[in-house]
């Protein structure tokens, strides 16, 4: 059974600020269901280390370059029997709020120093180095948060396989030249081939240039990254290494979404009982302040308050949509502008729009169960998992044509309805305009009740399993030990 060592920095449950904790939190239990012993490891923030009851300590690990001596504590992934351990330093991690920023939004000052630390301990498990009797054959990492492990591991001959997961590319850690100097890493690495990204450190690039294997979660986001559009400047590193990286589509936790046991839905309902997702809908527009009125289509939209989601194209068109018989429920957190301003149209039009910043899971289920659809205008989404969210809640996607959005949706024209395969509405440019088109041909769509039904159905009745991603996750695994190994051969047979 393979030993495999998932680095992340949040993970669901436990913490959660985006879709990576989806992923961390469901693609270990499909690995484990695929017999891979797999163990997670993740920062011991504050809010984690005081929610969990049942923990032990299992080890102490000193880690010179931070004067430090860190505490490894175990507990189990709720619901499952996966190990997860917490690396514990207070004066990193001990701390109220978000992982990565403090309440106003501020990068925490020293999250270089941070991640550093968490990934040197990360480096001595995977070395065997903390007497825990259970040493990894490949340590799999995830986005620039853990972007120095494989780069430290490459430092030593005999080390477990590295798998890096692209999740985001546009987060890279990029903190200034002293900063290099004060984590005491390699000078050879203060270069373009290897940290150095135009006169800073590069967290990332500890991963892109490193790591064995790259990934990232879709094949439309694999093919996009290499190009300078969507590349971040990584794009020349990324289409060197094209013939190591490879797409995996993510997959949807199906026990948490699933239309018909959602515990947040005061009526569970599924493809063949579609009629209850209108009683959802109106226990949405109650809760909401919103006009209950079944006939209103409701467009629901959840996510980061950013640039990236395409909030602002949001903002530009809600006036204009306010003119139309539709609603809007909208829950994001992230930039205090775009929350101002969405707070503000709200109240213009209470009965209409509303507008929750904050985090609030529950919430986010209503939302996908009740409203009738999902608007996802990003302007570049490495996977995305609200659309396949909405997929099976029945709840029409309206995408714009990048990344996953586009590997998931295809666009409703005469042609794929009569095909049956269907499943949203999809524009291409990135602008208020087709936004507005989108949403009005959605409308119109709303209006033909027969194909409504039958392209939401298509939807409903697609699956996005873990297990089939986790199967393309276990091959690359053992295509990769299965050569590490054979060059470990070679190794002792030259030295032996
Ligand atoms: P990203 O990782 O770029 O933020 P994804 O679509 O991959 O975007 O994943 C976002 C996840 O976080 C989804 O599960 C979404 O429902 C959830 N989410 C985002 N913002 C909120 C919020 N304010 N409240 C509840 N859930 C949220």
């Amino acid at each position: 059974m393979h030993r495999i060592l998932f680095a992340t920095s949040e993970v669901f449950p436990l913490i959660k600020t985006g879709g990576l904790a989806d992923v961390s939190g469901s693609l270990p239990p499909a690995l484990q269901a695929l017999h891979y012993d797999v163990h997670i490891i993740i920062p011991g923030y504050q809010d984690v280390l005081t929610a969990i009851k049942q923990k032990k300590q299992i080890a102490e690990v000193a880690i010179p370059e931070h004067n430090a001596t860190i505490s490894l504590w175990e507990t189990r992934l709720p619901g499952s029997h996966i190990k997860v351990w917490l690396v514990d330093f207070p004066p990193y991690f001990d701390r109220p709020g978000n992982p990565y920023h403090d309440t106003k939004g501020e990068a925490w000052p020293d999250n270089a120093d941070r991640f550093a630390l968490f990934a040197r301990t990360v480096t001595a498990i995977a070395l065997d180095q903390c007497d825990l009797s259970w040493k990894p054959d490949l340590v799999h990492c995830n986005d620039w948060q853990t972007g120095l492990v494989p780069a430290l591991l490459s430092l030593v001959p005999q080390r477990p396989a590295t798998v890096f997961s692209i999740h985001n590319l546009a987060y890279q850690g990029l903190f200034p030249r002293d900063t290099f100097d004060r984590l005491q890493l390699p000078e050879q690495w203060w270069s373009p081939e290897a940290l150095e990204f135009y006169g800073q450190i590069s967290f990332i690039k500890g991963g892109l240039c490193f790591a064995d294997q790259l990934t990232t979660v879709s094949p439309g986001y694999a093919n996009e990254i290499q190009t300078p559009e969507f590349g971040h400047g990584l794009e020349g590193l990324l289409r060197h290494r094209s013939t190591s990286l490879t797409g995996i589509l993510n997959g949807i936790d199906d026990q948490v979404w699933n239309p018909g046991t959602d515990r947040y839905l005061p009526n569970p309902y599924n493809w063949k009982r579609l009629e209850d997702k209108q009683l959802n809908k109106t226990a949405l527009q109650e809760h909401c302040g919103l006009t209950v009125d079944p006939s209103i289509p409701v467009i629901g939209l959840i996510g980061r308050l950013v640039h990236q989601k395409g909030i602002d194209m949001v903002l530009h068109v809600l006036p204009e949509l306010m003119l139309e018989p539709v609603q809007f429920v909208i829950l994001g957190s992230g930039e205090l502008e775009f929350s101002k301003q969405l707070q503000y149209l709200a109240q213009s039009y209470p009965q209409k729009l509303f507008a929750f910043i904050g985090y609030d899971e529950a919430l986010a289920h209503l939302i996908e169960g009740g409203a009738d659809m999902f608007l996802m205008p990003s302007r570049f989404e490495p996977c995305g998992l609200n659309q396949l969210y909405s997929l099976r809640y029945g709840t029409l996607p309206i995408v714009r044509a990048v990344g996953g959005l586009a590997d998931t949706i295809t666009d409703a024209e005469d042609e794929t309805i009569k095909s049956g395969i269907a499943n949203g509405i999809v524009f291409r440019d990135a602008g208020p305009m087709s936004l507005l088109q989108a949403v009005k041909r959605a409308l119109d769509l709303y209006r033909k009740p027969k194909i409504w039904k039958k392209v939401i159905i298509t939807g409903m009745r697609q699956s996005y399993s873990w297990e089939t991603s986790a199967k393309q996750y276990g091959a690359l695994y053992d295509k990769l030990l299965r050569s590490e190994k054979s060059s470990n051969d070679v190794l002792l047979y030259h030295s032996g």
